[in-house]
């Protein structure tokens, strides 16, 4: 066992840099990866010649990625006795932006998640999930294709935050303590106060506010149709619906040229009549505004269901993000092949990741499908702006699932499809660029 991972990038690849909150990539950028454990290793091989297909087919020998292998997980144990090493943090803060496979979560010890750990140290506020459908991907709902929004999920706060009191604990008890001794009255509202554990849900005007920024910056930018904050702001006033009114301001503080929000069509209704409301918001989205407006989170639950078309892009916090993600990637059928971005917009730091686990049962059998770790290549590559790589990615998997060529989870729900292992999947996805 060595004692520290080398990490050594190409020598002809350059840094990513970030200048006043852009990225510049240059053409020969390194990229740190994590190829992960159990199925990682294969959907990496899988996806490493998939990236690289597009990137070349893209432009030619112009421009390359420059792969450099950091450890974490399993494979980090083995080699290094430790589960995440730091010169794996310090490559990802250094390189800026990365790509990652699913990890071994590590058992007792001080970790609970390596994936949770990651986004905590480089504060990647925004965990962001596109769901769209493939044609062809096996589906529960009868028009998968009327789902296509990207969710926006706050990545740092909420009850998520780990502040929790265990029931019976001495800090559950001092927490109560003080509680009755300065909210009297709010203690007593806790039904059964000597049984009960207890989590706190912080929800800052900072934190939402960076969220809603980058969510607003995506839509304007993508000519996304509108921007939906999703809340429980009608039971949770100061956190839920805090984030709702945060959102509101900030859209009309920051971005009132190139939106139009529900909150100024109630201004204008109050002012001058419902009429004169529905022209002014008529013509601010004929002239190409987004959208800005707002649902509570149960109801959102129902109408992804039964009317997608009308959300788009989504800005929620952390519980409601988690839900809802992984809610919207089933209706597409896209729970094998959802891919996932952990996202700090103003440092440029970025992970890109399977949203799977590791699969255990089918490591090294060239197996499972590559898709959720390709497409979140493809969203490495799109925040790059290596647009025409990443849209060739969505070419090839359109024309691969659309042949039915697919791998064992897809096949087995699809009828007369081509059943391939990992790898062969991969050569369908680049033979349809
Ligand atoms: P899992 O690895 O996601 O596997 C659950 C099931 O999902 C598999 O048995 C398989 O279903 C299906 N599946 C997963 N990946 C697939 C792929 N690429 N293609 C097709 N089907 C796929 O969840 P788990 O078994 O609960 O967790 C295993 C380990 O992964 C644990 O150590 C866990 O902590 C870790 N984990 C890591 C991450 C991460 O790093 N992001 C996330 C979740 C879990 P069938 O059996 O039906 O074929």
């Amino acid at each position: 066992m060595s004692a520290t991972p080398e990490i050594v990038p190409p020598a002809d690849a350059e840094k990513i840099e970030i200048h006043a909150g852009k990225l510049s990539v240059p053409d020969h950028p390194i990229l740190p990866f994590i190829e992960g454990d159990g199925t990682g290793p294969d959907i990496w091989r899988a996806t490493k010649r998939v990236l690289e297909g597009a990137v070349a087919k893209a432009y030619g020998g112009d421009r390359k990625l420059g792969w450099v292998e950091v450890y974490a997980g399993g494979k980090a144990f083995e080699k290094f006795g430790n589960w995440l090493p730091d010169e794996t943090i310090t490559a990802f803060r250094e390189y800026l932006v990365g790509i990652k496979g699913p990890l071994t979560t590590p058992v007792g010890g001080g970790i609970r998640s390596l994936n949770v750990a990651l986004r905590q140290i480089l504060d990647l506020y925004v965990c962001l999930r596109p769901v769209r459908w493939f044609k062809g991907v096996p589906s529960p709902v009868r028009e998968p294709q009327n789902v296509d929004m990207v969710i926006f999920r706050e990545n740092t706060e909420d009850i998520y935050a780990g502040i929790e009191f265990e029931r019976g604990s001495e800090a559950n008890k001092k927490f109560l303590g003080l509680l009755k001794d300065a909210f009297p009255a709010e203690y007593k509202k806790i039904r059964f106060p000597d049984s009960a554990g207890i989590g706190i849900k912080p929800v800052s005007q900072e934190g939402t506010e960076r969220l809603a920024r980058a969510a607003l910056r995506y839509a304007v930018e993508n000519g996304r149709k509108s921007v939906t904050w999703v809340h429980k702001g009608n039971i949770m006033k100061f956190t839920e619906g805090a984030f709702r009114n945060w959102g509101y301001e900030l859209a009309e503080r920051e971005f009132s040229d190139s939106t139009y929000s529900w909150e100024q069509w109630e201004k204008t209704k109050a002012a001058k009549g419902e009429e004169a409301a529905n022209a002014e918001q008529k013509s601010a989205l004929a002239a190409g505004k987004v959208l800005v407006k707002d649902a509570i989170a149960d109801i959102t639950l129902q109408q992804v269901l039964t009317r997608p078309k009308e959300f788009d892009v989504v800005a929620t916090m952390n519980l409601n993000g988690d839900y809802l993600s992984d809610a919207l990637a089933a209706q597409v059928g896209g729970i094998g092949i959802a891919p996932g971005g952990n996202i700090n917009y103003d440092s440029g730091h970025a992970i890109f990741e399977a949203t799977h686990g590791t699969a255990p049962k089918y490591a090294d059998l060239d197996k499972v499908n590559p898709g959720s770790l390709t497409l979140s290549g493809e969203m490495m590559l799109r925040y790059m702006g290596w647009t025409e790589a990443a849209d060739l990615i969505i070419q090839g998997m359109d024309g691969a699932i659309g042949d039915k060529i697919v791998t064992y989870d897809f096949a087995r729900l699809m009828e007369g499809a081509k059943e391939v292992p990992c790898s062969k999947f991969a050569d369908a996805v680049i033979d349809h660029m």
